[in-house]
């Protein structure tokens, strides 16, 4: 009897089932959105759950558009390994949920991102975690809150929004004799800024700042020691689940490319911006790390690869009314929080960024109501100043 053929599949199977063209060699790296990967066998699915074998199993925790991202996450921090995260507060709270337990201490920047604050004072806390604020860059106040044992110690620098410079050899050295991992925020020098070799253990990125460069998407990571990662905070990650969309991966992966050259025109832009904002009336005192008058100009030109940055932070006449002037009169420049965008923001911390940190601890840390931060994008300087002087007019 001549074999018969099976059964056509019904519509609705074809529907779902129709085979799929292989991988192709794609040029650009092809975005995986899937949430799950196929076994071949069911000891192939035992294996991977085993962690005997590298392969995929679940987008929450791994998946070929998180690898591509942390490969060049890696490379551009001489790491050795990566991981991604939901945002760059995942990343931070991966690092702290990841290095303390009950009982730990930490010592953090009190110049640290508005968000960070909140996450340690609010949350970490809670869990019976000790932290203490650095409230400026002065080693003496490093030294005296490293003199005891120290799970972790976190800072940002250039710091957001007064552009604080931390000395990283010097506090990379205070934390590895208090025995604590020495996190470094890396998201307001991107590039040319390398923490990992100046002694820090961890550094984290917002890849929804520079890495993303327009402001499309938010994503983060974290660079660090391989086994580090694995052991302590991709636990974390695949248990707490806040994992980056392929799709953000995929942006951020293709934003790098294009990072060096980028932030240079980002850094050189805001460079003469600065200068020419010195000489203008109604801006009081201009911050920048790249001007001749930021006090910690030569530590950051030696830790920074010789780039002064992109955010320009000023102090206007009239206090928060002027601040609020010079914003509203603004005609290109974006009003948001965001920053590191290929577009000019502007941005009046107090009322927005840190709006919720207690005025106390605003006034110490310099956020006074007269501060206005700038990020320099991309356009080209001539239309920038002209925006600059009409908000300049309105004070
Ligand atoms: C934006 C930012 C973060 C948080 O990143 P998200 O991607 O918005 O979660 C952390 N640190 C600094 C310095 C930042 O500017």
């Amino acid at each position: 009897m001549k074999k018969s053929s099976p059964p056509p599949r019904a519509l609705e199977t074809r529907l779902i089932r129709a085979p799929a063209p292989p991988p192709a060699a794609d040029h650009s790296q092809a975005l995986h959105l899937t949430s799950s990967f196929a076994f071949a066998s069911a000891a192939e699915a035992a294996a991977r759950f085993a962690g005997d074998d590298g392969g995929y199993i679940y987008s929450r925790f791994s998946n070929p558009n998180h690898d591509a991202l942390a490969a060049r996450l890696a490379a551009l921090e001489n790491g050795e390994s990566a991981l991604t995260t939901a945002s760059g507060m995942a990343a931070i709270a991966a690092i702290a949920f990841g290095v303390c337990r009950a009982g730990s201490r930490v010592v953090c920047s009190a110049h640290v991102f508005g968000a960070t604050l909140q996450l340690f004072e609010r949350f970490l806390r809670k869990f019976d975690v000790e932290i203490d604020f650095a409230y400026s860059a002065k080693i003496g106040e490093w030294k005296k809150l490293l003199s005891r044992p120290t799970a972790l110690v976190l800072l940002e620098t250039p710091s957001n929004p007064t552009l604080e410079v931390f000395d990283l050899r010097k506090i990379s050295a205070l934390a590895k004799k208090a025995g604590a991992i020495f996190a470094v925020d890396n998201c307001f020098c991107p590039f040319g800024q390398n923490p990992l070799d100046h002694g820090a253990d961890l550094v984290i990125h917002s890849a929804t700042k520079y890495l993303d460069g327009q402001g499309r998407t938010i994503g983060g990571g974290v660079v660090g020691g391989r086994d580090f990662l694995r052991e302590n905070l991709l636990p974390f990650l695949r248990s707490a689940g806040p994992s980056l969309s392929p799709f953000n991966a995929w942006v951020a992966a293709a934003g790098i490319e294009t990072l060096p050259l980028r932030f240079r025109a980002h850094c050189a832009r805001a460079q003469n911006i600065a200068r020419w904002l010195e000489k203008q009336k109604g801006a009081r005192r201009v911050l920048h790390t790249g001007l001749a008058s930021h006090p910690s100009r030569e530590l950051a030109m030696q830790q920074q690869g010789g780039l002064g940055g992109a955010i320009v932070s000023f102090f206007v006449d009239g206090g928060k009314e002027g601040a609020w002037r010079f914003l509203d009169a603004l005609r290109m420049m974006t009003r948001t929080a965001n920053f590191g965008d290929a577009k000019s923001t502007a941005t009046h911390p107090a009322t927005t960024t840190h709006s919720r940190v207690p005025a106390e601890m605003r006034a110490r840390l310099g956020i006074s109501d007269d501060l206005v931060r700038l990020s320099i994008g991309l356009e080209a300087e001539a239309d920038i100043r002209a925006d600059l002087r009409r908000g300049l007019a309105a004070l």
